[in-house]
This record gives C-alpha cells, sequence and structure tokens, in this order.
C-alpha cells in the first residue's frame, strides 16, 4: 500500500508554523511580512491563483498588495513598477504572476527584481547561488517537493531520481536540488524532456520520479517499478461533466494505475499544489528578514 504524501495536510502545518512566527514577530514590535504580487491582464487563471496567494498572506497574517496592470501596459512602464517596488523598504517580497502579455519579456521583468525580494527564486542571481548550493531563495515549487520528502522522511541519498520535464520554474530546479549536496539531495539525477528517447527507459530505472510535464495521465504502470516514489506536479483541468464547474484537476502520472506499484505518491490535487503557496509564504517570511542574503540558516 502507498503512503499518500498529502500536500495539502503538511502545507497547512508549514502554514501554522508561518503563522506562529508572525504572531510573535507581532508581539515583539518586528516588521510584519509584506509580499506584493503583480498581475497583468484578465486571464481567468493568473487571476485564481494570484488570488490564492493573497488569500494565503493574510490568512498568515502576513501584509499583501496586488498590484493590477491592465494588458496594454507597456514592458518600460512594467519595470518600472519594479523599480518603484524595489525601492519600497515596506514590501519584503514581490512576484509576478505568469504569463505576461506577448509584447512583455518575462527575463527583463523577472531580472529586474532585486534579488533580495524575489522571493519566487527566478533571478539568474538566486539561480546561481542555488546551483552552487549557497543559501538563496529557491523557486515556491522545487521547493514544497523538497519540504515534502523531508516530512516524509524520504531517503534520497544515491537514490536514482529522474525528474522529466525541464522547465525553468520547476524540472530544471529539480534536478540540480536533486543532485546537490545535503539532505534532501545527494540522488543520482537523470533529467528528461520532450526530445529524450525510450522515455520508459530512464523512468522505469527511476527510485523517485518527479513528472512535471503538463500532459495529463502521461505516466503509465508499465512505465515505472515496484515501490517508486512518485511527485507528480502536473496539473492540468481536464472536462468532467459530473463537476459543477464542468472539469477537474488531473495530474501527469495516472494516479489509479500507478499507485499500487507505488511505496510514496502525491495525488492531484492535494499534493504538490498546496506545498507551492506554502513554500512562496516561507520565502517572504525569510525575505521579512533578510535571511537569505545576510547569510542567517535557511532550512
Ligand atoms: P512546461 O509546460 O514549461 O514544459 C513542459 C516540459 O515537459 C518541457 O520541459 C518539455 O521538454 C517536457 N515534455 C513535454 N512533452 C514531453 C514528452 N513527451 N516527454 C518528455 N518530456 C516532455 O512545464 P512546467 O511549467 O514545469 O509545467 C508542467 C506541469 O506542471 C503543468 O501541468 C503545470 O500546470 C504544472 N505546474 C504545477 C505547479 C504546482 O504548483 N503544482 C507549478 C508549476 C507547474
Amino acid at each position: 500500500m502507498a503512503t499518500i504524501l498529502d500536500g495539502k495536510k503538511t502545507a497547512e502545518e508549514i502554514k501554522g508554523e508561518i503563522e506562529e512566527q508572525v504572531k510573535q514577530i507581532k508581539a515583539q514590535g518586528g516588521k510584519v511580512p509584506h509580499l506584493a504580487a503583480i498581475l497583468v491582464g484578465n486571464d481567468g487563471a493568473s487571476e485564481t491563483y494570484v488570488n490564492n496567494k493573497v488569500r494565503a498572506c493574510e490568512k498568515v497574517g502576513f501584509e499583501s498588495s496586488l498590484l493590477r496592470f491592465d494588458e496594454n501596459i507597456s514592458e518600460e512602464e512594467l519595470l518600472t513598477v519594479v523599480e518603484e517596488v524595489n525601492a519600497n523598504d515596506d514590501i519584503d517580497g514581490l512576484i509576478v504572476q505568469l504569463p505576461l502579455p506577448q509584447h512583455i519579456s518575462v527575463e527583463k521583468v523577472t531580472d529586474r527584481i532585486r534579488p533580495e525580494k524575489d522571493v519566487d527564486g527566478f533571478h539568474p542571481e538566486n539561480v546561481g547561488r542555488m546551483a552552487k548550493n549557497l543559501p538563496a531563495y529557491i523557486a515556491a515549487t522545487p521547493y514544497g517537493i523538497l519540504q515534502l520528502l523531508k516530512r516524509y522522511q524520504i531517503e534520497t541519498k544515491g537514490k536514482h531520481c529522474v525528474v522529466v520535464g525541464r522547465s525553468h520554474i520547476v524540472g530544471s530546479p529539480m534536478s540540480i536540488l536533486m543532485a546537490g549536496s545535503g539532505y534532501p539531495g545527494d540522488a543520482t539525477v537523470t533529467l528528461c524532456h520532450r526530445y529524450t528517447e525510450n522515455l520508459e527507459e530512464f523512468t522505469k530505472r527511476a527510485d523517485i520520479l518527479i513528472v512535471a510535464v503538463g500532459i495529463p495521465g502521461f505516466v503509465t504502470a508499465d512505465m515505472v517499478k515496484e515501490g517508486v516514489i512518485i511527485i507528480d506536479v502536473g496539473i492540468t483541468r481536464v472536462e468532467d461533466a459530473s463537476k459543477k464547474s464542468g472539469y477537474r484537476l488531473k495530474g501527469d502520472v495516472d494516479y489509479e494505475q500507478v499507485y499500487p506499484k507505488s511505496s510514496f505518491i502525491t495525488p492531484v490535487p492535494g499534493g504538490v499544489g498546496p506545498m507551492t503557496i506554502a513554500s512562496l509564504l516561507w520565502n517572504t517570511l525569510l525575505a521579512a528578514q533578510d535571511a537569505v542574503y545576510s547569510g542567517i540558516e535557511v532550512e
């Protein structure tokens, strides 16, 4: 019987710990962490994601600011907004909800955020520090996965970890972190992507399989070995007439098929997703203490 890696429960525990720390900060008259989020345009899914982040901030006692802009805002104007937030001492962390409209370069905008406020961990300085095993703001999804492995005390040292998908926000940092020294890490890592030939030859050899491709049900039972640990990052809306919304969320792993073969598995929803928001809050708490760049030990 596989153990379900309950991201919802674990994220609630982490948020409870953050809330406790905020209470202590307030009691001591310290500065309450403040996260600002930039949202450009009216994309429904982006709006939901950003609202969830803002609501999560409120729940743990953070301050939050949602900075909304019309989709016609120019790149130059948006960069000026980032500069203003950079200079605002009251704001500890800044995130830009993706995707941005076509005429705005994601790279230019995220690279303009001061690394000390880059709680999404997308700035090259933070990516570089992470790659060098130095304290860094780590992108929220990979960070959430590390926390999940840690809290379920899953051994990673010497294990073969196969990551499928090489995006800058999930697959690529995940492969670096799992190969890095320390726990969770010290794994032997294979990074697969759309041009990997005979993918199943690699996935079948995985002790830990982390999948972030965005194709629902992509990993089937014949692609994994007995006892595999499954981390399913994928979230895709698939039509489901039995739901009020008309859809349900499905992961990249065929859960029903793969569950009996696995030793640990994340469900979708309720696995990696909730951990992502908890990690963003954790990064914001660290940013308010300037923990990463002042050399305070980061967990
Ligand atoms: P992406 O969509 O940017 O890229 C997909 C990756 O999958 C690419 O690197 C590509 O090379 C690889 N790929 C595509 N087809 C493949 C194939 N046939 N074989 C092997 N590799 C293949 O990736 P992303 O932004 O990391 O998103 C992946 C999924 O994770 C999406 O469903 C997304 O919604 C989800 N996601 C979830 C969270 C969360 O918090 N749970 C966070 C980020 C992304």
